[in-house]
């Protein structure tokens, strides 16, 4: 990656080539990337053994970011994208006319926006706290009880055919459980149907680069283990905010 004084350097190369007097550090700020691949926020081996260190470390380093790798080459070639935030991009996909682009962004933004909430609603076994009062109770009035609402969440995480994610979302101010395929999200209105659109609370990726490793065609498998990495507190917290 490039450093900021390399490009400031090569810009006042260019600048001074080209006959232009100082410009604002702004003028070379569509040299750096759109986005960065963000930190882990525990180590790759803290989920374990529930998911294994090298699932994580692969699906974090390499899925994760080739993900942020082609979102920033996508928007680092077309202008009009740059500076926008990736809520925005992934929210705003069908007002991207060029239809490579949108779909590159679609996946790779998406991606992106879907890992990097992934591992932020994940803890190490037993330090992702409780859900809380008000989550708890939405729970119960939405699902009848928390083992029979991680019973509909677990199918619609099996059910998802190939790829995708299993979502909890609040929509219109209620807990619904939807998927969606591929990097596809609920905050992409107009790509996916307006019943799988909302704010998402909570998320399990059931790509098979996200277990297969460990569990190979045991994707039930996953899904019960990984309840035990939750982070309800930041479930909570998000609820609380949506
Ligand atoms: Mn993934």
């Amino acid at each position: 990656m490039n450093t900021p004084d390399f490009n400031r350097r090569s810009f006042v190369k260019l600048s001074l080539a080209a006959g232009a007097v100082a410009a604002a550090p702004t003028a070379f700020a569509q040299d750096k990337p759109a986005f960065a691949l963000p930190a882990l926020p525990y180590q790759p081996t803290d989920l374990e053994p529930h998911i294994d260190a090298k699932t994580m470390e692969i699906h974090h380093g390499k899925h994760h970011g080739a993900y942020v790798t082609n979102a920033n080459a996508a928007i680092a070639a077309n202008p009009a994208l740059q500076g926008k935030t990736l809520e925005s991009i992934v929210g705003g996909l069908p007002a991207i006319a060029d239809e490579a682009v949108r779909t590159i962004l679609r996946n790779n933004a998406g991606g992106h926006w879907n890992h990097a909430f992934f591992w932020d609603i994940m803890a190490p076994a037993g330090k992702g706290g409780e859900a809380g009062d008000k989550l708890t109770a939405a729970i119960k009035a939405e699902f009848g009880s928390m083992d029979e609402f991680k019973k509909l969440f677990g199918e619609a995480a099996a059910k998802r055919f190939g790829s995708g994610w299993a979502w909890l979302i609040v929509q219109d101010g209620k807990l619904k459980i939807t998927s969606t395929p591929n990097q596809d999200n609920p905050l992409m209105k107009g790509i996916v149907p307006a019943s799988d659109l909302g704010t998402p609370i909570l998320g399990l990726d059931v790509w098979e680069h996200a277990y297969y490793l460990h569990y190979q065609n045991r994707r039930a498998d996953y899904v019960t283990a990984w309840w035990n990495v939750v982070n309800w507190s930041e479930v909570a917290k998000r609820y609380l905010n949506a």
